[in-house]
Parts: structure tokens; sequence; C-alpha cells
């Protein structure tokens, strides 16, 4: 069920209280033109009443396509570190299983902290890629790379739009300057080829020792890696 919530909000611009409805959670099959607004950048969009600043609203958001069973939680971190963040997830899981019926499972759900992160992930499970050989890809991207595609600077994301039945396409975006320097991509038979490597139980490690979640990113993975070296 798509919720809808009353908030109380200040308009960063000029300062104006007033109330809003925000979603905190949305279920595209009963409301499905809310993906769209969400993908565009249109979800928890404010016009201030008073000077008429447009603003989005960064909030917890429940997304929930129950016909693909896709479950992503996106909690925007503020001040917190991703372990915070990850221990706050957990205690939201906890909750949500809570509230189910007892022969109900857990859902799986994702998490994930940015707008962005939203929508890629959506993109892959959408494209049904499992998130984590795609993340590895992401790695192996920065890896070779890491010059030009340093993960403090660029993202490297997934994108659906270029993406074929033969071919997986990634944009390398500045972190910075938001634009979109490069188009990679590659050939599907690099994903299957990491999907069958992963699936053999006789290889080691496999890819839950790279991302053992629930936060699962290719970008913190690469910084941690960098921070601990000398
Ligand atoms: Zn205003």
């Amino acid at each position: 069920m798509s919720q809808l919530k009353t908030y109380p909000i200040a308009c960063p611009k000029c300062n104006h209280p007033q109330e809003v409805d925000l979603y905190d959670a949305i279920n595209t099959v009963e409301d499905p033109d809310l993906r769209n607004e969400l993908i565009g950048n249109k979800l928890n969009v404010v016009t201030c009443e008073e000077c008429s600043f447009v603003f989005s609203v960064d909030k917890p958001l429940l997304y929930h396509d129950p016909e693909l069973d896709i479950m992503i939680y996106w909690m925007p971190l503020h001040d917190q570190t991703i372990e915070e963040g990850e221990q706050q997830f957990r205690e939201f899981i906890t909750t949500l299983a809570h509230a189910l019926p007892d022969d109900i499972p857990a859902p799986q759900v994702h998490l994930v902290f940015t707008r962005s992160e939203l929508a890629e992930r959506l993109f892959i499970l959408e494209a049904e890629l499992d998130e984590r050989i795609i993340e590895y890809m992401k790695y192996m991207i920065y890896a070779r790379n890491i010059e030009k595609v340093h993960p403090a600077k660029k993202y490297v994301l997934f994108n659906s739009h270029d993406s074929t039945e033969d071919q997986l396409a990634f944009i390398i975006q500045d972190i910075e300057t938001r634009k979109i320097e490069g188009l990679l991509h590659y050939d599907r038979a690099a994903y299957d080829s990491l999907d069958e490597m992963f699936d053999d139980d006789e290889q080691t490690p496999d890819l839950f020792e790279f991302f053992p979640g629930p936060y699962i990113s290719a970008r913190e993975l690469m910084l941690n890696e960098l921070n601990r070296e000398p």
C-alpha cells in the first residue's frame, strides 16, 4: 500500500514553515505512475507555498513492486555513517517482519542510501540481474581504471537505457559536477561467466565475501580497500 503522510517542513530558501504530504512508501501495482515520478525525480518534491521554490525532500522511502517482487528501502544517511545506517536498516527490517503474519516469510529488502542508488538498483532488479554481480563488474571497472575512475570522485552506474540483450552498459559520472563522462559496454557473456563462476561452490571467494550486505556497493568496497592500503 502506498503511504502518504503529512510532515512539517521549512522551505530551504525562505524558511517558511508548512505542512506537506510526502510518501513513506509506494506500491507500484496500486500506483503505477509513482515509479516514473520517482525515476524522474518528481516524487516527494515540494513547491513552497510562500516563495514557489521547488525542492525535493530526501527522506526514508520503501519502494515496493509486488508484481516483480522488488522491495527497496531508501534511507538517506544525513549525518550517520554507513555502519550506523546499516544498523538502523536492520532495526527497520525487524519491525517490518514483526508487522507481518507469522506464516509470511520476511521479504528481501534492498538497502540504498541515495536517490540515484535507488533508481540504479531498481533498473538492475527490473532487468532481472543480480545486484552483487553488477556491483562486482563495477568494482572491476574501478580497479582497472583507478587513475581515471577513482571512487572518491566518480560514480560507476549500471545504465539500463543503453543496455541490450547482448551488452550491459555502465556510465561514469563525476560526483561533483554530476556530468556523465563515459559510457562502457560489456558483453553479457562477461556477466554470465561471472554468474557461473560465483555459482560454483568450489570457487572461492564467493560474492557474499565481497558484498556481505545489507549495503552492497562496489564504490564503498573500493574506497575501503584504498583506505586500508599503507
Ligand atoms: Zn519558500
